[in-house]
């Protein structure tokens, strides 16, 4: 089948590319041991810690997030060390793999993948840990395969409760930039990004932003590190270079990106992504569809996924919807697999891209024969309607 228009890129990142960010990209390559680098690198380095709401360093690797993952691992802890890890998802899960390779006693508190990280577990386990032998909690903020978020002021409060020194590392690669995020107010010690998502960017950086007793643990870490070490990192990134050739030509794209976050204003893009959320998730309920996360304290701004009705494969409408709508949606991932789909409202995003995005999963459940009722798009708008008139008003002439 011929598709004509733009194809829509609803999956929960890799997320749509602004034409501003584009243009960026679309740059000569420079020589990124001269002047004009140095000056692209500091103002990405300098401009990146808003966006994590931190006054420390924020390490850039041209990686995707998994690089970024294992970064805060191995510059951080030494093998053998015991880590506390909730069973949020598939991501919780591929985070653990990783540092079960790099020999780190995981204690992993089992989860039914509907729920986020419970800082009462985490007080009750670090609080009898009287030796100390918790070396660090590693939450995923954002749950990309439940769309669960878990609170990590929480967490941290949970920690100081029980004056326990364990650093705590929190991957925020589907949050950052679509949800508040406080890395130094929530006192985290390694936060992990990525630019796929909320900083509407290709796949190809990855973040971490580090604390001083991050840093100090650095120094005593054991791991194996090479491309990864922070302490080349950042003596380069002293004069705005970096150790080895970084992908110039992304980091002109996060450039860009930062200033739009910046002139939209961090406030507002958590503002927005929680109306479009609020919105998707209108719909799911009037569409008669459940949605996987439980706790509406755990929403997530950037993601909603829904159950399939009994004996219907999320696969097949996504098929369905990718043929006839020239839409992708995001596929259940592991023990979801064909149970749910998941719809992807972050980054470059807007009322109408929602609507768009509803309306073809809409009819895409008719294509299908998916048992559903009529007018969650209807009911969607309206609440679109309803939060813009009380959150956003319309500014005439700006
Ligand atoms: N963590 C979360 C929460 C993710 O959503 C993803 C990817 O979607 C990753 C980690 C892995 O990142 P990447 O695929 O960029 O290596």
């Amino acid at each position: 089948m011929i598709h004509t228009g733009r194809h829509f890129l609803q999956i929960p990142g890799p997320t749509n590319v602004p034409d501003r960010v584009l243009r960026a990209i679309d740059s000569p390559v420079l020589d990124h041991r001269g002047p004009e680098f140095a000056k692209l690198g500091m103002d990405v380095l300098e401009n990146i810690r808003p966006i994590f709401q931190t006054t420390g360093s924020v390490i850039i690797y041209p990686a995707s997030g998994s690089g970024a993952w294992e970064s805060a691992i191995v510059n951080t802890l030494s093998s053998g060390d015991r880590v506390l890890m909730f069973e949020t998802g598939h991501f919780s899960l591929l985070w653990r793999q990783v540092a079960e390779r790099f020999d780190l006693k995981v204690e992993y508190v089992p989860g039914n993948w509907r729920g986020g990280a419970v800082a009462s577990e985490v007080e009750a386990r670090l609080g009898s840990d009287r030796q100390h032998t918790f070396k660090a909690v590693m939450v995923v903020h954002n749950e990309t395969s439940t769309g669960v978020t878990s609170q990590i002021s929480e967490v941290r409060r949970a920690m100081n409760n029980v004056h326990h020194p364990a650093l705590l590392m929190v991957d925020t690669i589907s949050s950052l930039a679509s949800t508040d995020y406080r890395h130094e107010e929530w006192e985290v010690d390694v936060t992990i990004g990525g630019s796929q998502k909320g900083l509407m960017l290709p796949p190809g950086l990855s973040f971490n932003a580090i604390s001083e007793k991050a840093l100090s643990a650095n120094k005593q870490a054991k791991l194996p590190r090479s491309y990864w070490d922070w302490q080349e990192m950042l003596k380069y990134n002293q004069t705005g270079f970096f150790p080895y050739t970084p992908a110039t030509n992304l980091l002109y794209g996060l450039r860009e990106a930062l200033l739009m976050l910046h002139e939209e204003g961090l406030p507002n893009v958590f503002r927005r992504h929680a109306r479009h959320a609020e919105a998707a998730r209108v719909a799911v309920r009037n569409w008669g569809l459940e949605i996987v996360c439980e706790n509406p304290g755990e929403y997530s701004n950037s993601v909603t996924v829904a159950f399939m009705p009994e004996g219907h494969d999320a696969d097949r409408l996504r098929n369905v919807i990718l043929e006839n709508f020239d839409m992708s949606i995001g596929a259940g991932l592991s023990k979801l697999t064909g149970k749910v789909f998941r719809i992807g409202h972050l980054g470059s995003f807007n009322d109408l891209m929602l609507a768009g995005t509803l309306s073809g999963i809409e009819m895409g459940l008719a294509v299908a024969g998916v048992p559903h009722r009529k007018g969650g798009v209807t009911a969607a708008l309206q609440s679109l309607l309803e939060t813009k008139t009380k959150a956003e008003p319309v500014m005439l002439g700006k």
